[in-house]
């Protein structure tokens, strides 16, 4: 996108709302005059933001800063992050088997505050979530393909080099610059940042690999009992499934499936013909329990295997005998977002979303966040700035 510096937006709190100034002083620094105001929401801006910078795998994150821009072009949004959660896609980078541009602004999972504002209908104050993809919004994939995701000009928050823009582009920080093409949703206030954090990422995905179910669909196989299967063994009974059978090597995370909906399912364990499997290990070897499992004209969605070892044991007359329907899914556009936020208002007091998220760790603690997403006792680890 072609930006006219002409439309540039200075980066001023409302005026209406600002009475006296205070000088902040932070790590030591004394810091220019910024206005204090009296509408309790309102948050002085910081200067600099503080960010945990990336340096590499297996290498420890770093508490750095970096200046906040003094103005916005057309389009851009300053959020102020209030919790973001830690996504196995991140644990994958940190551990070398995915690459990002280093230093960088890790994290893409979050919630916040809109601190200033370039962009019509997104005001000041106004509690937050985006999606997880910038896109141009003028090529094919984002005008006749419906594949946002798969933009000609994409950019992902949390995967872009400190050198990009302002260097504010992932949610390991107390602020982030949100672009153009990124679009913004507001959170309604009865739900909890912690249970709003992971849903531009993993929710939002779900709603994406399960939009098209095949008619009938009154059973389901969802092969993986992490965050994706949970969410989705809570979605497909929402949707109506009456059977939503949950396939995991882990006891604990099954236990936990069967309080979002799901059946458990052991190792082993005989099971009805399903009408969708839906797989979300990251390991095609369940693929062929998994074309086992489906009825003639089922269909069978993959939204797990994101990563290159992923060789399939599978003859094309499996699936051609079977009438299948094979679906890959890899993120999501707007209006999915959207549709997850709207299932955890409806639903959040009736499951128990809260369990799958730790006590959050303030951002200073990153290096310890990632610790805990090791140990896999929670589906996400909170960060707080
Ligand atoms: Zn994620
Ligand atoms: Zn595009």
């Amino acid at each position: 996108m072609i930006i006219n510096p002409a439309m540039c937006f200075s980066f001023k709190p409302p005026s209406a709302v600002i009475s006296t100034s205070v000088r902040i002083v932070f790590m030591g620094a004394s810091l220019p005059d910024y206005p204090q105001t009296s509408n309790p929401h309102f948050n002085p801006p910081m200067n600099p933001a503080r960010i945990q910078l990336f340096h590499g795998a297996h290498q420890p994150f770093q508490m750095g800063t970096a200046a906040l821009p003094d103005e916005l072009h057309s389009g851009e949004v300053l959020i102020e992050i209030s919790l973001a959660t830690i996504c196995g896609s991140d644990l994958h980078t940190t551990e070398g088997r995915r690459s990002a541009p280093t230093p960088c602004v890790l994290g893409h999972e979050a919630v916040g505050h809109v601190v200033s504002s370039a962009r019509d209908g997104i005001a000041y104050g106004q509690r937050v979530t985006w999606t997880l993809a910038d896109s141009c919004g003028q090529c094919a994939p984002c005008t006749r393909w419906h594949l946002p995701q798969k933009c000609a000009h994409l950019f992902k928050y949390g995967h872009a080099s400190l050198s990009d823009g302002s260097g504010l582009n992932g949610c390991y920080a107390s602020h982030i610059v949100l672009r153009p093409g990124t679009q913004i949703m507001t959170v309604p206030d009865a739900l909890p940042d912690a249970i709003v954090a992971p849903a531009n990422c993993a929710l939002a995905t779900i709603v994406n690999a399960l939009e098209m179910l095949p008619d009938p669909c009154e059973s389901a196989l969802v092969q993986g009992g992490g965050l994706l299967g949970i969410y989705a063994s809570a979605w497909l009974r929402h949707r109506g499934v009456r059977e939503v059978f949950c396939t995991d090597l882990s006891p604990q995370r099954l236990a936990l499936v069967a309080e979002f909906g799901g059946i458990p399912v052991s190792h082993g364990e005989k099971m009805p013909q399903v009408d969708l499997v839906l797989e979300v290990t990251g390991s095609s070897a369940v693929i062929p329990d998994g074309v086992k499992a489906l009825r003639p004209g089922g269909h069978y969605i993959w939204a797990g295997m994101v990563h290159p070892d992923t060789k399939l044991d599978l003859t094309g007359e499996a699936v051609l005998r079977k009438c299948l329907t094979l679906r890959g899914v890899h993120n999501y556009a707007p209006h999915h977002l959207v549709t997850g936020l709207d299932f955890l208002a409806q639903s959040h007091t009736r499951l128990p979303f809260e369990k799958l998220t730790s006590p959050a760790l303030p951002l200073e603690q990153l290096n310890e966040g990632f610790d805990l997403t090791r140990s896999r006792q929670w589906q996400r680890v909170a960060i707080q700035p």
